[in-house]
């Protein structure tokens, strides 16, 4: 192989698995502000497809590379790096912000209004090769005993997660929360973190095995939503009390009975909308039970380095279906199409 060239796994234009192909290309150079850093593991999303079959109102220019949850070796870094040194273990922030709008001066960054802002894999190639660049502010520094594998499971699931749940609806110990699509990636790392802060955890889901599922990873109660009126069985559940915090991210199918599942005082918290957008709200159940609706987009740096603590501390393990070479990534992606999973799935380049 030529020494200036990386495998990777590119795309040329929009399309399914087929437009897929794996190839070499030039390794990318550093800005004076980035880092360069060999791929150890990178994880799949769905956000993945969505990007290949092309999102509308994007542009983006090929070839592209996709794949925006990275940890890997700082190898190379700019003339004016300092956060970073080759050799540094690194969980990379794929989030890429202006840092001088008024958002970002104020550490609101997930909602920067700069044009370049943006993510790995997404407006920037990500991290299904061997190499990728990144602002070197965006590393989060690994510990040596923390896994690649399960610090690349952490940004697009479980820091969406982490944000809804702690940053924007501050659930408590002891309070209750309805977890809605509790088997998927955001939804299992939402059932996760929930117990992890000692929360009554209602889980709502769509088959026994998932119920199962959900119940192992840190579900106190299960309800079959394809069979029965969540809404009503929380009421039952809970002794017509309803949860202080709904995680909500499947939108119109379930909005309405998110918000009937509410306890006085609760807290609706939504990152997405999945079967729909407009859905229907009936505003007196906001006055009358003083319910909040949060929305919470993506997350912000110090979401992430939360998050990662409590990872490296081992009080929180991302759940892991399988780790793939970068070689069988498509099959990886086909098997999260095919919703043939029940964990993220890693590819190690
Ligand atoms: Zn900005």
């Amino acid at each position: 192989m030529n020494s200036n060239k990386m495998r990777a796994l590119v795309f040329n234009k929009h399309g399914g698995p087929e437009v897929l192909e794996h190839t070499e290309v030039g390794i990318p150079t550093p800005s004076p502000t980035d880092m360069l850093v060999k791929v150890h593991a990178c994880a799949l999303n769905h956000l993945d497809i969505f990007v290949r079959e092309g999102i509308p109102g994007s542009h983006l220019s090929f070839p592209h590379i996709s794949g925006g949850d990275i940890s890997g070796v700082v190898v190379g870094v700019g003339t004016h790096v300092t956060e970073v040194q080759k050799g540094d273990r690194v969980l990379v922030d794929p989030r890429i912000t202006c840092g001088k709008c008024s958002y970002c001066l104020i550490g609101e960054s997930n909602r920067c209004k700069g044009k370049e802002h943006g993510n790995l894999g997404e407006e920037y190639w990500g991290g299904l090769a061997e190499y990728v660049i990144a602002p070197a502010k965006n590393a989060i520094k690994m510990p040596d005993h923390a896994s690649f594998e399960e610090a690349a499971a952490l940004p697009i699931a479980y820091a969406t997660a982490w944000r809804m749940l702690i940053t924007r609806a501050k659930l408590q110990p002891g309070e209750s929360v309805l977890v809605l699509g509790a088997s998927g990636g955001l939804g299992t790392a939402g059932v996760q973190i929930a117990n992890l802060m000692g929360a009554e955890v209602y889980a709502a889901t769509s088959t026994e095995e998932k119920m199962q599922l959900a119940l192992e990873r840190g579900a106190h109660h299960v309800i079959n939503y394809a069979e029965e009126d969540f809404s009503r069985s929380i009421w039952d559940l809970t002794n017509k009390h309803g949860v202080d915090v709904v995680f909500e991210h499947v939108g119109k199918e379930t909005w309405a009975g998110s918000i009937r599942s509410l306890a006085n005082g609760g807290r609706m918290v939504t990152c997405g909308a999945t079967t729909g957008y407009d859905a229907m709200t009936d505003i007196r159940y906001l006055f009358s039970r003083e319910i909040s609706i949060l929305g919470s987009r993506g997350w912000q740096r110090q979401d992430l380095q939360q998050l990662s603590s409590v990872v490296w501390r081992g009080e929180l393990t991302p759940i892991i279906d399988r780790v793939l070479p970068l070689e069988n990534a498509i099959d990886g992606l086909l098997a999260m199409k095919n919703r043939d999973l029940t964990g993220k799935v890693i590819i190690t380049p």
